[in-house]
C-alpha cells in the first residue's frame, strides 16, 4: 500500500470563483483536463493571476489612460505592448485578430485590392473565413498562385496601381505538404518595398518572440525583422492573455489604422487592456506553464493522483498521453496528424470527445506535446463534466483520460476531489483492495473528510461530499492548504 499522498492547493490559484460569482453569472468553472492547450470552447487562454488581479482593479476607477504624474494621457495597454516588442515602432490594440485584419484592410486598402496567395485563404476556428472577412471589410480580393504553390513572380505580376496591400497569412489551421512553394517573407517584403505597397502579415498565434518549443510557429518580432509592415496577431492564443488583436509595425501604417473611423468600433475595453498589460509584464501565463511543463513532472503528478485515487477505492492509473496546442496555432513539429485522426473527436467514445473537441472540428493541425494523464473508467466522464467544478477529460479507447498538461499543478487536489464526487455519482466500480489502515496526518494539515468534518485539529474548509453529492464550490475557495490522506475518503464501492 502506498503512503499518504500530500496534495497542496492555494485558494488564489484556483479555478473556482467566490460564492457571489456563482449567483452573478451562469458561467461555471471548468478544469480543462482535455490536454488541449487553448481550448476554444473553454475560453482559449486562462488568464494569469496577475491578469485576473488587473481585471479586478480595472473594473473600478483607475488611471487606465492617464499618467498621474504629468496629467497627460498614457494608453497603458499600448505602452506595455510597445515595451514588449521593441522591433515595433507603432502598436495598436483592437478587439481580436479578425478586427485587426478588418481594420488593416479598411484603413490601408480601402476599396482597392488585397493581394493574397490562394494557399492562404484560410478558415480557422468557429467558421472564421478570412477571405469573407476581407471582402466584408470592403476590399477586393486579388488571389495569386495556386493552393500549393505561389511564387514571388505571382505577386509581382499582380501588384499594380489598384493594389491596396499585400497580405501574408500564416496557415495555422492546416498544412500543405509535398509539392509546395511560397516566397520567403523577407523576399516578399523587399518586393512590396520596391512597389511601395504595404505588406500586412497575419501571424495568428500570438507569439511575440521566438518560442524554442514551437519552432514551426511564427512570431511577431521575426516577421517585423524580415520587413513586414504591420503584423496582426491574437492576444488569447500563445501569448496567454485576454481576447484582443494586436497590431504592430511601422509607425505611419499603425497611425493610419488608429485614426480610421472603424478603429472606434473595434477598440478593446479597459478590462482587456488591463489584462493585456499584466500579461505582458508577467509573461508566465498558464498557457506558457502548460507549454513548458516537463513531461517527467507531469508523469509524477499523474502517479501521485492515481495512487491517491486508488487509495480512495477508485480504479485509476497513470498513463502517457499526448497534449495538443489548439486555437489555430500551428504546425506539428513531427508533421503528424491532429487528435481527430487518432480518434479523439470521432469513433465510439464521444462522451467527452464531443464536448472537448467538437468546437475545433476535425482536420486541424496542432503541435503535440508529450504529456501524462490519469486513466479512469469511461463511465465517469459524464458525471465529471456535470460536476462542480466541471472537469473535462477526453475519452480514448474506453478510458476517461485526465491530461495534466492543461491542469495547473496547484489544483490537483481539486481534481482529485472532483473525481471522488463523480465516482460516487457514476457508481464507478472500485478496486477490491481499498485501504483499511489509517494514515497519520502532520500537525497543521487540514484534512478533507467526507461530509466536511475536520480531522487533525483544524476546521475543515473544503469538503468531499457524501456519496452522490456535489462538491460545494464555495467551500473550495477557502481552502488554504490541504493534505488529503487516503483515509479521509470512504471506500466507494459499486452497490
Ligand atoms: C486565430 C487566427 C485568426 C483569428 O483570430 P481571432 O483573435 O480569433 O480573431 C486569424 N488568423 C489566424 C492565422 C489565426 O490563427
Amino acid at each position: 500500500m502506498d503512503d499518504a499522498v500530500p496534495l497542496a492547493y492555494r485558494a488564489e490559484d484556483g479555478p473556482v470563483p467566490a460564492t457571489l460569482a456563482r449567483t452573478a453569472t451562469g458561467l461555471r468553472p471548468v478544469i480543462n483536463a482535455t490536454g488541449v492547450i487553448l481550448h476554444g470552447a473553454l475560453g482559449r487562454a486562462p488568464l494569469s493571476a496577475a491578469a485576473r488581479a488587473a481585471v479586478d482593479l480595472a473594473a473600478g476607477t483607475t488611471d487606465l489612460e492617464l499618467d498621474l504624474r504629468t496629467g497627460r494621457r498614457d494608453p497603458r495597454g499600448r505602452t506595455a505592448l510597445a515595451a514588449a516588442v521593441p522591433a515595433a515602432a507603432g502598436v495598436h490594440v483592437v478587439n481580436n485578430n479578425a478586427a485587426g485584419l478588418a481594420l488593416a484592410v479598411a484603413a490601408l486598402a480601402g476599396r482597392r485590392e488585397v493581394v493574397i496567395s490562394r494557399g492562404e485563404l484560410i478558415e480557422t476556428t468557429d467558421g472564421f473565413r478570412l477571405p469573407e472577412l476581407l471582402v466584408a471589410a470592403g476590399a477586393r480580393m486579388r488571389e495569386v498562385g495556386t493552393t500549393n504553390r505561389t511564387t514571388l513572380g505571382d505577386y509581382a505580376d499582380a501588384i499594380g496601381p489598384d493594389t491596396g496591400l499585400v497580405l501574408r497569412v500564416h496557415t495555422t489551421s492546416y498544412q500543405v505538404v509535398g509539392f509546395t512553394d511560397s516566397p520567403a517573407i523577407s523576399d516578399l517584403a523587399a518586393l512590396c518595398t520596391d512597389f511601395d505597397v504595404p505588406l500586412v502579415g497575419d501571424c495568428g498565434s500570438g507569439l511575440l518572440h521566438p518560442e524554442p518549443l514551437l519552432d514551426a510557429e511564427p512570431d511577431v518580432t521575426s516577421w517585423l525583422g524580415w520587413g513586414v509592415g504591420v503584423v496582426t496577431t491574437s492576444g488569447d492564443k500563445l501569448l496567454g492573455g485576454p481576447q484582443c488583436g494586436l497590431l504592430l509595425g511601422r509607425a505611419d501604417l499603425i497611425d493610419r489604422m488608429r485614426r480610421h473611423p472603424m478603429s472606434r468600433a473595434l477598440r478593446a475595453g479597459k478590462l482587456t487592456l488591463a489584462a493585456l498589460e499584466a500579461t505582458l509584464r508577467h509573461p508566465d501565463s498558464p498557457v506558457r506553464q502548460a507549454l513548458r511543463a516537463r513531461p517527467e513532472r507531469l508523469a509524477a503528478r499523474a502517479e501521485t493522483l492515481a495512487a491517491w485515487l486508488r487509495h480512495a477505492g477508485i480504479a485509476a492509473s497513470a498513463v502517457a498521453s499526448r497534449a495538443l496546442v489548439d486555437g489555430g496555432t500551428g504546425a506539428t513539429a513531427d508533421g503528424g496528424a491532429c487528435g481527430c485522426r487518432r480518434g479523439w473527436a470521432t469513433g465510439a467514445d464521444q462522451t467527452v470527445g464531443r464536448a472537448a473537441f467538437g468546437a475545433r472540428g476535425c482536420g486541424c493541425v496542432g503541435t503535440e506535446l508529450p504529456s501524462a494523464a490519469v486513466a479512469l473508467d469511461a463511465m465517469i466522464a459524464a458525471p465529471l463534466r456535470r460536476g462542480e467544478p466541471s472537469v473535462l477529460g477526453r475519452v480514448e479507447q474506453g478510458c476517461c483520460l485526465l491530461d495534466l498538461r492543461t491542469v495547473p499543478a496547484e489544483i490537483d487536489p481539486v481534481l482529485a476531489a472532483a473525481v471522488l464526487a463523480a465516482a460516487a455519482e457514476a457508481s464507478v466500480s472500485t478496486l477490491t483492495d481499498a485501504p483499511t489502515e489509517p494514515h497519520g496526518t502532520a500537525a497543521g494539515d487540514t484534512v478533507i473528510t467526507a461530509g466536511g468534518s475536520a480531522v487533525g485539529g483544524v476546521p475543515a474548509v473544503g469538503r468531499v461530499p457524501a456519496a452522490g453529492g456535489a462538491i460545494a464550490a464555495a467551500d473550495m475557495v477557502t481552502v488554504e492548504s490541504m493534505t488529503i490522506p487516503p483515509t479521509a475518503v470512504p471506500n466507494r464501492r459499486a452497490p
